[in-house]
């Protein structure tokens, strides 16, 4: 089992400084791979009871500094999970239209529905990191910022959004080592930025803003988690254990309502069969207009859910 920070109590001390960003020295490569692909198959499964339940949706968060590993967290941890129901957005600078709204306009147009994952490379925490190192708008601002996310997140949480928030906690030394890397791979290369080499300047700045974020913004239903992020095995095992201990409690639940649903569409198909066998011409016509309710609901719903996920086309 890798050992995480976890702070889900608002006003906790954060001091990142303390915290590793090595893996723990009991635990090997090999270990972390092996147990890694049984927690992919495990997400998988869990994944796919969410998007039948439609009860609950998910959202990852992924912060970190340069180089910290986000693409690479999206690329092992999400890769495993189905496609289907899985929405990826990275947060870069914000466009025009962005700026003509509030900070929280562009997440939350991007939330999670029921069923599905989103996952956020970079988000609205930039508000109170990026924007408040760099200055961009009045500390009067930023400072009112995080009881905006604290109520913005217990919103999601009501509506039945899991939210985990990882902060992915590299070293300068793995950084430099990365970005040095990026800069000699012509493959990679495309990734690299001027800014990344004067936000290293700001090293301190932005671990003062991350603390408290991290601090201000960990609540029970939205908690942080701090990822010990140097080797990227360890980083890809701390991130698929943590989410699939927080999904495993909802697995019970989930499976009752795909149980109570199949039971109303079994029972459906029996009296359709039976229908069929039995009669026919009008007699059936009348049956067919008799629907069960659950049936005429989800016909209801079916127009709907096909416009907005394409499954109509
Ligand atoms: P990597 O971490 O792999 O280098 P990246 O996340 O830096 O990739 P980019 O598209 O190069 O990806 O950078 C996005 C940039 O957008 C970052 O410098 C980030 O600080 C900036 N950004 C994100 N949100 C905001 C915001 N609200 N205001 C200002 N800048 C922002």
């Amino acid at each position: 089992m890798p050992q995480t920070s976890v702070f889900d109590e608002p006003g906790a001390k954060v001091r990142l400084d303390s915290i590793s960003t090595d893996p723990p020295p009991k635990m090997t490569k090999a270990k972390a791979k092996e147990r890694f692909e049984s927690l992919n198959e495990e997400l998988f499964e869990l994944q796919d009871l969410l998007w039948g339940a439609k009860t609950h949706s998910v959202l990852l968060v992924l912060q970190g500094r340069d180089a910290a590993g986000k693409d690479g967290t999206v690329k092992h941890v999400v890769g495993g999970l189905n496609p289907r129901g899985v929405q990826v957005t990275s947060f870069g600078v914000p466009t025009t239209e962005e700026r003509q709204h509030d900070f929280l306009w562009r997440v939350h147009r991007v939330a999670p529905r029921q069923g599905e994952f989103s996952i956020f490379n970079r988000s609205h925490y930039e508000d109170v990191l990026v924007v408040r190192v760099h200055e961009l708008v009045k500390k009067s601002v930023w400072k009112t910022r995080y009881d905006s996310i604290n109520a913005f997140e217990s919103l999601l949480a009501e509506h039945g959004c899991i939210i985990l928030k990882y902060f992915l906690h590299i070293s300068k030394d793995e950084q430099e080592k990365r970005l040095l890397e990026r800069e000699k791979d012509p493959v990679a290369a495309w990734k690299i930025n001027v800014e990344d080499w004067k936000e290293r300047d700001e090293w301190g700045d932005f671990t003062e803003a991350y603390e408290d974020a991290i601090s201000r913004c960990s609540l029970p239903h939205a908690p942080w988690i701090v990822v010990p992020a140097d080797a990227k095995w360890y980083r890809n095992l701390v991130v698929a254990e943590s989410l699939a201990e927080t999904l495993r409690p909802y697995r019970k639940e989930w499976l009752k309502t795909l149980d109570q649903v199949g039971k109303e569409r079994r029972a459906e198909l029996t009296a359709w069969h039976a229908g069929r066998e039995g009669d026919s011409g009008e007699k059936a016509q009348r049956r067919r207009k008799r629907r069960s309710p659950a049936r005429r609901k989800r016909v209801a719903e079916e127009p709907e859910r096909a416009a907005t996920d394409g499954s109509g086309a």
